[in-house]
């Protein structure tokens, strides 16, 4: 029989599991408002290279660098290369109107939109568009908010009907969904932002339109060249936003860091209807590849003009989270919404709340033991799972792992046990990157000489977190090099010196 439903309250839930990435944008680049956001919840900012250019995006690092040194706590950064996406050039102030049946003709090289008597002349960022677009094809714009299809082609012109009103204004995405583009990926736009985002020290870069894996392998063989270096020297997020991804998903997590369930263009360029089934799909496909998983777009797109969002947005936020989402994203209500600070005060609480109802009621995710013993299991993924039946079996309080590259820890979060996990690095770009991971705070110490400092330092950062008190247990995962030799699960009780 179904339990009764207990209310958790905010006070409840004094670990925080889920991470929170933050668009930035002109409603919150300043730096007042970067450290409103960070105290709301925001862990993580996103960069969107679509928008803007190097100039703004590097005076926008500057301050985040700045609030996050003054503030005393990790902030990552994720840069967004805009991949192939087609966008409008310049709209007039304030948009177009489009009534339905009006003509909109597309004209090669138009770089700012004009309103004739009888049309609207849009110009894009790719010329292609005339030419390769052919009649009866789908043009969307504004995620598909404007549907337009082609007519017929004049010349340098592209003429499209509009099958319904909207608004059009500047920099708007254009989808092709009928159209096959040739475009080389990644496009010599992602490349500069990609070295960009190398020479900035930013956490890692998301890929836009990824198609399959030999995408991402192109993308890392550019990375590796800008560093000069054997390995990846940023890591890279997928962003899954069309049809040959997600038939492609699981070539894909073998060749990324993370993914991103890009609802944005996934929507538009594949039915609406489809979206949850395959959010729930690339969920399942993540875990089961152990990496981390985004959930993004429209979360609480209502807060973009409301300080409060709709009850099916709380619910959406929720559902992520109950799906096993690592990350859940804003993007328009902190880039330029009119209530950036309580859109992520909202989903801090809604990620609080939830996670507190499943911890007390014991809602797992699906990633439990059984499961991880099935997949091929190598010994990282052996000590892993026998640190967590060693947390379980002792009734821990919580997992302390110290993670030179991440890999311990990002192996460790692939649960669902509600117990925290204390990830220790001593690199601050490793502190960072593990931010993105589900469970885990990461916290920057020193490296250890040697095991009982381990543990005591272990010891001292729990009760700082108010995770365990005197004569509690939790567990320690102590690596050969971090220590002696050979890898070690310590059960430790707090307070209680020695081993
Ligand atoms: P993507 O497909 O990469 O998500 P997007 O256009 O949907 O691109 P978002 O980052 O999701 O962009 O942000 C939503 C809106 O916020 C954008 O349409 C744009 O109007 C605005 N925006 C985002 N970043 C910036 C920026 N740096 N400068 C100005 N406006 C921005
Ligand atoms: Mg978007
Ligand atoms: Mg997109």
């Amino acid at each position: 029989m179904t339990a009764d439903f207990v209310p958790c309250t905010d006070a409840d839930s004094e670990h925080f599991r889920t991470a929170i990435i933050a668009t930035l944008g002109p409603a919150s680049w300043e730096e007042s408002q970067l450290e409103r956001l960070i105290d709301a919840g925001a862990t993580v900012f996103r960069l969107n290279f679509s928008h803007g250019d190097e100039a703004s995006h590097a005076r926008t690092l500057q301050r985040i660098r700045a609030v996050s040194k003054r503030l005393g706590v990790p902030i990552g950064v994720l840069g967004d290369l805009p991949g192939p996406k087609i966008r409008l050039t310049d709209v007039p102030q304030g948009g177009i109107e489009l009534q339905t049946g009006g003509r909109v003709v597309f004209v090669r090289g138009l770089d700012r939109a004009e309103v004739g008597d009888d049309e609207i002349r849009l110009g894009c960022t790719i010329d292609n568009i005339v030419g390769d677009v052919q009649v009866g094809h789908r043009v969307l714009i504004d995620d598909g908010l404007v549907r337009l299809v082609a007519r017929c082609l004049e010349g340098d012109r592209l003429v499209c009907e509009g099958e319904g009103p909207g608004r059009i204004s500047s920099h708007k995405g254009v989808n092709l969904p009928d159209t096959d583009l040739d475009i080389e990926m990644p496009t010599d736009r992602d490349r500069r932002f990609a070295s960009w985002a190398i020479e900035h020290g930013l956490d890692w870069v998301a890929m836009s339109f990824v198609r399959g894996a030999d995408d991402v392998r192109s993308l890392d063989a550019h990375l590796r060249s800008c560093a000069g270096t054997e390995g990846r020297p940023i890591p890279i997020i997928a962003k899954m936003e069309v049809p040959q991804a997600i038939e492609q998903a699981r070539l894909i997590v073998d060749e990324v860091d993370a993914v991103m369930v890009a609802r944005g263009d996934l929507g538009v360029e594949m039915d609406l209807a489809l979206v949850p089934s395959i959010q729930k799909h690339l969920l399942a496909v993540a875990r089961d590849a152990r990496i981390p998983c985004i959930v993004a777009t429209q979360m609480l797109q209502s807060m973009v003009e409301s300080p409060a969002p709709t009850r099916a947005e709380a619910s959406d936020v929720a559902n992520a989270i109950f799906d096993g989402a690592d990350a859940v994203m804003l993007s328009g209500e902190t880039a330029v919404g009119a209530w950036p600070v309580e859109s992520v005060e909202t989903m801090h609480r809604i990620c609080r709340i939830t996670e507190s109802t499943m911890r007390s009621l014991s809602i797992t995710t699906g990633g439990d033991l059984e499961a991880a013993a099935s997949v091929d299991m190598g010994p990282l993924e052996a000590l892993v799972d026998a640190a967590w039946t060693a947390a379980l079996a002792c009734d821990a309080s919580c997992l302390v792992v110290p993670s030179r590259s991440g890999v311990h820890a990002r192996h460790l979060s692939r649960n669902t046990f509600h117990l925290p996990v204390l990830s220790l690095a001593d690199d601050a770009r490793v502190v960072r990157r593990m931010l993105l991971l589900r469970g885990v705070t990461p916290v920057q110490v020193e490296r250890m000489p040697d095991r009982a400092s381990l543990v005591s330092v272990a010891d001292g950062l729990v009760r700082q977190h108010g995770w365990a008190e005197d004569g509690e247990t939790i567990v320690v995962v102590a690596r050969d090099d971090e220590v002696d030799s050979g890898a070690r699960i310590i059960v430790h009780r707090i307070g209680e010196g020695g081993f």
